[in-house]
Parts: structure tokens; sequence; C-alpha cells
């Protein structure tokens, strides 16, 4: 990899990322000649307000209770590989009003470094078990008006290093009304020099993003890129070629691609 900054990687205890240990994760970063590695699992939510069916159980979110683990874990990597690699621990979060005060509540323990946004779901978070996100396609402009809105309250929250993967609403319909509504977004971000996320996992998932057309509108707002990994198995660190063709994506579109510390 070229990269030399990679804020977007998750753990086993996210549920959908690689059974493995944290370290094979930092033990990849080394051997890709990564710098700066930033651990951003999925957030663990509170219980309640709104509480999940009975029964339920996240299949994208570690629980409240390995928050703990997933600390203790990192900080004793940082400092056992402090000499080779440069350890960073945050979460990727979904801004949910209603949920802010709980989460804040269930990291304040801990030396969080970073967040980045990816809203992966709307309104009160409930969707999540209605299997409900984002990224299902629909030609619904009110959804793309409220992803939009959100990602915009979001960031001027203040809160997020960056956003993750804002071209993960998958709009099918008219491509003037996409344009329209993403340019809000681009533009306030390019306003407030707050870089794109082109994430390798849509490249190397064959995943409806990053779109093209996202990319010319952010370069036409005056955006800047990152790229993430969104590293849910050690390998993925290791491939270069999702990298090799974010680049000609953003070379492409006219996008500058820049380190995201
Ligand atoms: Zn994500
Ligand atoms: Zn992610």
């Amino acid at each position: 990899m070229t990269l030399k900054t990679n804020l977007h990687t998750h753990t086993r205890r996210c549920r959908h990322a690689a059974d493995q240990d944290d370290r094979a994760w930092v033990e990849a970063a080394i051997a890709a000649g990564v710098e700066t590695l930033g651990f951003s699992d999925h957030c663990p939510w509170q219980r309640a307000d709104p509480a999940p069916p009975p029964g339920f159980r996240s299949g994208v979110r570690m629980d409240p209770e390995e928050i703990p683990d997933y600390f203790g874990s990192l900080l004793a990597l940082r400092e056992e590989y402090k000499d080779r690699i440069r350890i960073l621990i945050g979460f990727e979060v979904e801004h949910l009003p209603r949920r802010i005060a709980g989460q804040d509540a269930l990291f304040a323990p801990w030396p969080v470094d970073y967040l980045i946004c990816g809203q992966h779901f709307l309104g009160d978070g409930s969707d999540e078990w209605n299997g409900n996100w984002v990224g299902a396609p629909s030609d619904d402009e009110s959804r793309l008006a409220d992803y939009v809105d959100r990602c915009l309250e979001a960031m001027e929250s203040g809160r997020y290093l960056y956003l993750a993967h804002p071209d993960v609403i998958d709009y099918t319909g008219p491509t003037p009304v996409y344009e329209r509504h993403m340019s809000r977004l681009c533009g306030w971000l390019a306003a407030h020099d707050s870089p794109v996320e082109v994430n390798l996992l849509g490249i190397s998932g064959h995943r409806h993003y990053p779109r093209e057309n996202f990319l010319r509108l952010a370069a036409d707002c005056g955006c800047k890129a990152v790229l993430g990994v969104d590293a849910h198995d050690p390998a993925r660190l290791l491939d270069p070629a999702p990298e090799a063709e974010a680049r000609a994506m953003c070379a492409r579109a006219g996008l500058p691609v820049v380190e995201p510390l």
C-alpha cells in the first residue's frame, strides 16, 4: 500500500469481521507499510431508548460489555508496537440524536482518540432490527434528503473526524435529484475542509459505492478525498488493488487525495 494512514479498521467484535486476534490487523498494517492504524469498530449502542426486540443480538456491532476488552487489547498492542506503528482507537458511529447521550456515557471512561461517522441507519436506529439500512436500493427522495440532513447535522456537530463512505446511500431515482441533495453535503464538506472518504471495501466487495458520479460531484464542489480501507479482515490491508483503483477513480474525477491526519 502507498497509504500511510488508515483510520477505518474493524475487529472481530462487530460480528461480521474476520475472527482473528487484533494483533493480526496490526501485523498486516506493518507489513503493508502503514504508519498510523486507527481502529474504528462499529460503536456499541446502549440497550434502551429505543430497546431492540427481545432476543435481538446485533450482527453489526459489539455489545457495550465488550468495550473494556476492545480498549484493553488495543491499548496493550499500542504499547507493544509503539516503535513500529502508531495505533489510534476510535469508533465508527451513526449520528442518531436520540442515542448520543447514551453513547457518550458508554465512551466516557475510555481514551477515545477519534470518531468517524458511518451513517448506516437513520431515525432512532431501529432500522437495524428491521433490516432497513441506507445502502438498500430506494428511489425515495425523502430518504435521500433525510440521509443528507443527518450527515450534515453529524458533521456540523464537530464530533467526527470525517464522514465514512458518504455515498453509501443507494438512491436509484433521477440523477439530478441525487446531485441536488449530495451537492448540499459536498458543498458543506468542501467549505469546512472536511474530506470525503473513498471506501476501499466498497471497491473490493463490488458494492454500489464508491460511485463515480458522487466523486465527480465532490470534485466539482471542491472536496478532497481520503482513502479508508474499512478493513474487516487483516488481508484487506495487504491488497494493493483496491487502493490503486480508488486512486484511479479519484484521478478520473479530478478529486485530490490527502491523508486523513
Ligand atoms: Zn460503515
Ligand atoms: Zn466500517
